[in-house]
């Protein structure tokens, strides 16, 4: 193994071990029962076992977890009367609460999802103008460790990584409320149709949960969501990034939003540890990165500050020979933001130069500005609780 990857595995391992300080807490409810959503096939095997039942029953359970969608197992048929109350003695098939759902005027919809421990993220659903479909952006974590200047959520402290059932459970309690269940056999469309892994936090300091979720979100035989309809996307954990893409193989945004080192630095901090170099030298390593499926960079478009023409031919060139699509994002404000947004002409310009070079490089049209569900202006109250152990961290 060369140097510079064994540099990488040690500074993975030092990620991974940050993440285990914010880690959930256990899934199970105050009466001792367990929550079987967000458990792997094999965990949901091993529970199985536990309680003197055969493996197979972890495979109907699946289906009737995450194909039907099903929460009490008093409506899971295939499975007799005697059975059906051994597990409501044992487990609970789980959900997040909605302490509250805004539905914006562009029909937008925006959930406050509240956790056992009291913790509140924000998860939304943005139809598609245009067709039956759309996208759930579902957060990682409660608050952010980073705090990019133009970001509501980095106002927020890190409290911790959510759970693998609490990533899951946004999108499942999503579909309750579109009443979308069960899950697709043949592809028929559904109004949940893709998710954005964009909302609160950052992915991949939180990869373990947020992967095995995704793993469950992917199973053919659940909710069965193929790895071409999820997008993740980070602010640029360059050694994570690899394992994501061996691993996961789903499409990547990466967050980008500054073509030098000396603004990304400022507006995007974590470019001080992992610079731009570094960062698109991950993206050209990305598996898959085809045509058919390109990388996606997202560029926040902040007026006066990273708008100019002569920044949109340096993106241009640093993304040479990446088979990629540039998403420009007029900036959102949130109470207190430091940037205007960028004028619309500016902007069209900037997109003129980009796709000028080959590349798609739609404007993002705001979305749900209106109860503050757009990109970058999600944000809840908690704060983080006193825990030796993270905050020595
Ligand atoms: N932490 C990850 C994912 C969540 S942020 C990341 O940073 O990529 C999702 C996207 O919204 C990112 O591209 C982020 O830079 C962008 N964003 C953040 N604040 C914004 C704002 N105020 N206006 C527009 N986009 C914003
Ligand atoms: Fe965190 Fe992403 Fe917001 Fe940056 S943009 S503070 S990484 S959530």
């Amino acid at each position: 193994m060369s140097d510079a990857s064994d540099l990488t595995s040690t500074e993975r391992e030092r990620i991974l071990a940050k993440a285990a300080l914010f880690a959930p807490p256990p899934a199970t409810l105050p009466d001792g029962r367990r929550d079987l959503v967000g458990l792997s096939r094999e965990e949901l095997e091993a529970e199985m076992v536990a309680i003197g039942e055969k493996p197979f029953r972890a495979r109907q359970l699946w289906h009737w977890i995450y194909h039907q969608g099903e929460t009490d197992f008093a409506r899971m048929p295939t499975i007799a009367k005697p059975m059906q109350a051994k597990l409501a003695e044992r487990f609970v098939v789980g959900r997040p609460e909605a302490a509250t759902v805004q539905t914006s005027e562009d029909t937008t919809r925006k959930f406050l999802f509240r956790f056992r421990d009291g913790q509140q993220v924000e998860t939304v659903y943005i139809p598609d103008l245009h067709e039956d479909r759309g996208a759930v952006c579902i957060s990682t974590q409660v608050g952010c460790t980073l705090s990019c200047r133009f970001c509501h959520t980095g106002t927020q402290k890190l409290v911790r990584n959510l759970g693998a059932a609490e990533i899951v459970g946004q999108f499942m309690a999503a579909r309750d409320s579109y009443g979308e269940w069960p899950s697709p056999k043949d592809g028929t469309p559904r109004l949940l149709s893709n998710i954005v892994v964009m909302g609160m936090g950052e992915p991949l300091y939180n990869y373990e949960n947020t992967a095995k979720a995704l793993r469950i979100i992917m199973d053919n035989e659940g909710i069965g969501l193929s790895r071409r309809r999820i997008t993740l996307s980070t602010s640029g954990v360059v050694p994570m990034m690899d394992r994501c893409g061996e691993e996961l193989n789903v499409n990547l945004a990466v967050s980008l939003h500054a073509v030098t080192d000396e603004l990304r630095d400022e507006i995007v901090p974590l470019n001080r540890k992992y610079p731009i170099a570094e960062l698109i030298a991950a993206c050209r390593r990305y598996p898959g990165a085809s045509n058919a499926r390109r990388i996606t960079f997202e560029y926040v478009m902040l007026r006066g500050v990273n708008d100019s023409e002569a920044e949109a031919r340096e993106l241009v060139r640093l993304i040479k020979g990446i088979p990629a699509k540039v998403n420009l994002i007029p900036f959102n404000p949130w109470p207190g933001s430091p940037y205007l947004t960028s004028k619309p002409d500016q902007v069209r310009r900037f997109a003129e130069i980009v796709s000028g070079a080959g590349y798609s490089s739609p404007i993002r049209r705001p979305r749900g500005r209106d109860i503050l569900a757009a990109c970058g202006q999600l944000k809840t109250e908690s704060e983080r609780a006193k825990r030796g152990k993270a905050d020595a961290a």
